[in-house]
This record gives C-alpha cells, sequence and structure tokens, in this order.
C-alpha cells in the first residue's frame, strides 16, 4: 500500500503535469509529488530513471466473458491480462451469461473482482432487460450495484424511441450511455468491410454507411435529449466526421476507438484471417487515415481496446462462422505509443486518451494523481522492444492479429493502490 516511484517522468494531463519527480504512495493513496522525496524507512521504491510514470491506463471496453464463458476468459485471467497491458482499471461489458442487467448479476462481478483481479473492474450494465432491445433495463438498481455505464455492446439498441427513453434516463440518474452502433439490415450477412479486398475474396461486406447511420442517429438523439452518448469503437471517416461537427453544435456526443482500428487494414483479413475479424471491421486506409486525425484533433476521446477474447475452436474455422473480435489488453499500449512517435499524439494526449478522459467519461475517481487520489500508476519503457508471443499473453485467449509483431514500448511497472500488481 506504500510505495516510493523515483525520479520518473511524471505526466499527468489532470494537473498539466510534464515534470521529473517522485511520486509517493501511502495507504493506496497518492501522498506527495516533488524531487527529491523520501519515504519512511522499509517503503518499497521504484527506480523509474528513464522511465514515464502516468496516472492507472483505464481501458473502459472490455470483455471479461465472467460470467458463463469462463472457457474464453475470466475476471481473473483478464485482470492478469490488463496488468500486464498497464493497466489498473478495466470497465466490463454486460454481453456475459447471464448479461449484466440485474444487481446481482453485477455483484457476483463486482465482489469476484475484489477477490481475484489484480486491477479494477468497473462493469458495464445492459441498457436493456436481458439486452434483447425491448424495455429498458432497471438503470437505477444497475448503478446502485456499482456498474459505471450501460451500454447493449454487441448489438444496437434499434428502436430510436427506447434509446431517446435510455438517453433520457440515464442523465436523470447519471450514468453513462454507451453505443454500440451498427444499422442491422446494412450489415446483412456481411463478415467484413465492404470493398475492394471483400470483392476479391469473395466474402459478403458490411458497409461504412452500416457504422455512420447508426452515429448520426445516436448524435441527433443525445442532441433531441439534451443528454451525453459515448459511441463505443468508431472505424469509420464518417463516424468522426459526424461526431466532430455534433462536438461544434455542443452535442454531448464523445467516443472511442481501438487501436486496430488506427493500425490495420482490411488488407489484414487476405489469407481468410480469422484473428483480423472483428465488429466493426477493419476498414480502408482512408478510415485508418480518419482515426488518426480524429485521435490527433480531440474528435475522439478514448483508446479502448473491446479486448474479445475467443476460444481456438470458434476462431479456427471457416471465416465466415468465426466469431468477431480480438483479444488487444497486451497490445493495446506499444501500438497507442507507435501515434506518439509518428507524431500524430505527443505523450500527454496520449495519456489523457487512455487514462483521464475514460475516468471522465465513466465518472471513475481515477485517472489523475493528484495528491489524494487513489495510487493507481502505470510505469512506462517506451523504449523497450518486444514481440507479441501467444504463449507469453495473460489472456486465456490469444486471438491476437499482432502475433508475432516487433513492439515498442510497454508498461514495466502497473501499480493499483500502491501495490505492485505487475512487473516486467
Ligand atoms: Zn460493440
Amino acid at each position: 500500500m506504500n510505495l516510493l516511484i523515483k525520479g520518473g517522468r511524471v505526466i499527468d494531463p489532470s494537473q498539466g503535469m510534464d515534470a521529473v519527480m517522485d511520486v509517493l504512495i501511502a495507504d493506496g493513496v497518492v501522498l506527495e509529488l516533488g524531487q527529491g522525496l523520501s519515504a519512511p524507512e522499509g517503503t518499497p521504491a521504484i527506480d523509474a530513471t528513464g522511465l514515464i510514470v502516468t496516472p492507472g491506463l483505464i481501458d473502459m471496453h472490455v470483455h471479461l466473458r465472467d460470467p458463463g464463458l469462463e472457457y474464453k476468459e475470466d475476471i481473473a485471467t483478464g485482470s492478469r491480462s490488463a496488468a500486464a497491458g498497464g493497466f489498473t482499471s478495466v470497465a466490463c461489458m454486460p454481453n456475459t451469461s447471464p448479461v449484466i442487467d440485474s444487481k446481482a448479476v453485477a455483484s457476483y462481478v463486482i465482489n469476484k473482482a475484489k477477490s481475484e483481479a489484480l486491477v479494477n473492474v468497473f462493469p458495464i450494465g445492459c441498457i436493456t432487460k436481458g439486452g434483447k432491445g425491448e424495455s429498458l433495463a432497471e438503470m437505477g438498481e444497475l448503478k446502485e450495484a456499482g456498474c459505471v455505464g450501460v451500454s447493449d455492446d454487441g448489438k444496437p439498441v434499434c428502436n430510436s424511441e427506447l434509446m431517446r427513453r435510455a438517453l433520457e434516463y440515464a442523465k436523470g440518474i447519471g450514468i453513462a450511455v454507451i453505443s454500440h452502433s451498427e444499422d442491422l439490415a446494412l450489415v446483412g450477412e456481411g463478415v467484413m468491410n465492404e470493398g475492394f479486398v471483400s470483392t476479391e475474396l469473395g466474402l459478403k461486406g458490411i458497409p461504412w454507411a452500416a457504422e455512420d447511420i447508426a452515429v448520426a442517429r445516436e448524435v441527433y438523439l443525445a442532441e433531441f435529449a439534451g443528454a451525453p452518448v459515448h459511441i463505443a469503437h468508431i472505424s469509420t471517416v464518417g463516424s468522426a466526421r459526424i461526431i466532430r461537427n455534433a462536438k461544434a453544435r455542443g452535442v454531448k456526443v464523445t467516443c472511442e476507438t481501438a487501436p486496430h482500428y488506427f493500425t490495420l487494414t482490411d488488407d489484414a483479413v487476405r489469407g481468410y484471417n480469422t484473428n483480423a475479424k472483428m465488429n466493426p471491421p477493419l476498414r480502408s486506409a482512408a478510415d485508418v487515415e480518419a482515426m488518426k486525425a480524429g485521435l490527433a484533433d480531440g474528435t475522439i476521446d478514448a483508446i479502448a481496446t473491446d479486448h474479445a477474447p475467443h476460444h481456438p475452436d470458434e476462431k479456427d474455422v471457416e471465416f465466415n462462422v468465426a466469431l468477431n473480435g480480438i483479444v488487444g489488453l497486451e497490445t493495446s499500449l506499444p501500438l497507442s505509443l507507435k501515434l506518439v512517435e509518428e507524431g500524430c499524439l505527443d505523450l500527454n494526449h496520449l495519456v489523457s486518451l487512455m487514462s483521464c478522459n475514460p475516468a471522465k467519461i465513466l465518472g471513475l475517481d481515477r485517472g489523475t494523481l493528484k495528491v489524494g487520489a487513489v495510487g493507481d500508476v502505470t510505469v512506462i519503457d517506451p523504449a523497450k522492444e518486444w514481440q507479441v508471443e501467444a504463449a507469453k499473453l495473460e489472456s486465456k485467449s490469444k486471438n491476437s492479429p499482432f502475433l508475432g509483431w516487433k513492439m515498442k514500448g510497454r508498461a514495466v511497472y502497473t501499480v493499483v493502490k500502491g501495490q505492485v500488481v505487475y512487473q516486467a
């Protein structure tokens, strides 16, 4: 619970801080920031010379698959994967079995996390009962149980009137609504981005319009209701443009994208690579550029992984029937650091995208190293080179399109409430 982190470059956008200094954590809380700090005898210390020290990273969109789908991942393994990726907090989506649409299931996640998780686990509850899109879930009860947001992630709320009620009700009780924006009629039987590559491979395509139309609806509903909405995993030129324009006229819309959407194009699907199958699908080079531009100009508020573990039996199959999604917790930070190396973002901005902003969107008392804040810290070696190997991933599942990739940069210490929960 006590820890002295010495001599690192402390980057904390929540207080405009970027300087070499020490961080002293006592009883799990940030006690002091400054140069040449001393700690009581016996306090564990980390020499962070040459390293970057940030408020603990937060992944606001992961699938821990617990309860019910523990053959893919569980709260313990998912949290180990998070810690290895530098994340001190994750928010987990409710499309488990059963879904998180009641106090009982939310409490199960919270209690299991308390006893088994290395990092903070904040559950997200369903927008609709059973995630079925028919009637609103008991959002008040979910919030009371500890849910930090509501989402029917995996599926859109197709009924616009129901989504309007959800936004209005959620605004009233102060809980974030996270939209999985997709027009299912346009998606049809599509399995990858609609374009040149899908034609060449003979696979059914998903047009960008399927995402853009749904994002536009959420923006108009949020504007109409005067309520905030957060759009999950945006991937298209159009989504970024719609959200940029909406923000400019004062709509309370925020959004996230995932590292794969600013790193890979649908070219990765060639060879019918099921580890490149996800929803939304990998898009075109223009979409990748739009994600970078959206991150750079503040249109995109957060980087989230959409960590989606699957068993080999669900991925080592014909492309059309393979399940959507990839694991992402352990590759998110280096892929995001690449944006800094390319000059797309500076480090301060990156820390906002991966810590401060997700905390703000979900209303978490995290994402800051202010004195008195919870002592969640990530210590990053931006120069550390390593290779992604399935056997070394902490996640129970290995469905990553980045296997074999050489990475630069990783978390070398992950600290939760003053305790080192991961050390590289
Ligand atoms: Zn989703």
